[in-house]
């Protein structure tokens, strides 16, 4: 049985150059990830508190608590996983949720782990009812149950499994059931970058790269990456492009600025779709509230898409609010959008008046 990672793959779009999604044009990025959590930019308060986990467990020669790790595509939770066995000194299998269809599988996957080992599975919140089962006992108390044969004679046995550590990664807790996520002793959020990091990053991959960049060109690619490492390569990569064929081969701010407004990525890093998002609110919601369904279908885009990978980031920008009834532009949105904000909606915290 082979199981790999199945990174979601999207149909070639330019509108994937902002996607925080995983595409086969990022193959190269395995070489950027970071070895070493000394080598991990950002996440402050997840490494600091994961350093601490690794090395009590590294001390008493245990296998590092389970470990849930949470946040939009991108941030870097494969990397993490792989720097967590790294730093243990042990091996990692990868593996994702709707990669392991029978209970059968993953019991072939817990038997075959050594001590200490992890098994890192992606999506963790696409694991199916019957699989996810087998993995309370296996996480709680080292074991899992086989059931041998079929029909009236078939027999059930314990099967006590290496002490290993599970690391999970979703987009959505939310959708983690309760008894699952009540079984990781580590859950750590993962948060949109800075501006500042991102810069670091994008430095060093163009380092690694041997991409000739001035640091006002990290910059501002750093500004319009939507907070996310995996975008920031990927956007560094397209602008040397245009360094190469349009200037001499050095990214500055002027070459950074120029081939991003080329590929409508606009000053704060918002695409197409997020700004045909935000005027679908405007013009055919009177600025909202919308329900994300509804919204989705006007868009022609996937509720999840529009949940995972647009919405962080119009949020964190300040553009987009959450309420009960739905999703709200701000005045941000439409100062933006140069679009003439309703007078009607002038209340003193920018945000949309709900009630119409
Ligand atoms: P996720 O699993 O959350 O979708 P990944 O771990 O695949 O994200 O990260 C995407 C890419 O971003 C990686 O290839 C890596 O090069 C880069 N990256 C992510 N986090 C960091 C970080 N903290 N420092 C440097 N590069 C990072």
């Amino acid at each position: 049985m082979s199981i790999e990672i199945t990174g979601e793959i999207l149909p070639q779009e330019s509108k994937e150059l902002t996607s925080a999604r995983y595409v086969p044009e990022d193959e190269g990025e395995f070489s950027l990830r970071p070895q070493t959590l000394k080598e991990y930019i950002g996440q402050k308060k997840a490494k600091e508190n994961l350093s601490v986990f690794i090395e009590a467990a590294r001390r008493r020669e245990e296998a590092l608590d389970h470990v849930l790790l949470h946040g939009p595509p991108g941030l870097g939770k494969t990397t993490l996983a792989q720097i967590i066995a790294n730093e243990m000194g042990v091996s990692i299998r990868k593996t994702s949720g709707p990669a392991i269809e029978k209970p059968r599988d993953l019991a072939a996957l817990l038997t075959n782990l050594n001590d200490h080992d992890i098994l890192f599975v992606d999506e963790i919140h696409r694991l199916n009812r019957s699989v996810e089962e087998i993995l309370y006992p296996a996480m709680e108390d080292g074991e899992i149950d086989i059931i041998l044969g079929q029909g009236p004679s078939a027999n059930s046995i314990r099967l006590p499994l290496k002490k290993f550590t599970l690391i999970g990664a979703t987009t959505r807790s939310g959708q983690i059931s309760a008894p699952l996520r009540d079984r990781f002793g580590v859950i750590l959020k993962l948060e949109l970058y800075t501006p500042e990091e991102l810069e670091l990053i994008i430095r060093r991959s163009a380092e690694l790269l041997s991409i000739g960049i001035e640091p006002s060109g990290a910059e501002e690619i750093a500004r319009r990456c939507r907070g996310t490492p995996r975008i920031a390569n990927r956007l560094l990569k397209r602008v040397r492009d245009f360094a190469e064929v349009t200037a001499d081969g050095v990214i500055t701010k002027a070459v950074a600025d120029d081939a991003l407004t080329r590929l409508d990525i606009d000053r704060l890093g918002l695409d197409n779709v997020d700004r045909k998002l935000l005027r679908s609110i405007i013009q055919q919601y009177g600025g909202g509230p919308v329900g994300l369904d509804t919204l989705a279908a006007t868009v022609n885009e996937e509720t999840v898409t529009i949940e995972d990978v647009y919405e962080p980031y119009l949020l964190q920008q300040g553009f987009l609010t959450r309420t009960p009834r739905g999703r709200c532009v701000t005045k941000l949105a439409y100062e933006h959008l140069g679009l003439p904000f309703p007078m009607e909606n002038n209340r003193n915290d920018g945000q949309i008046k709900m009630d119409f």
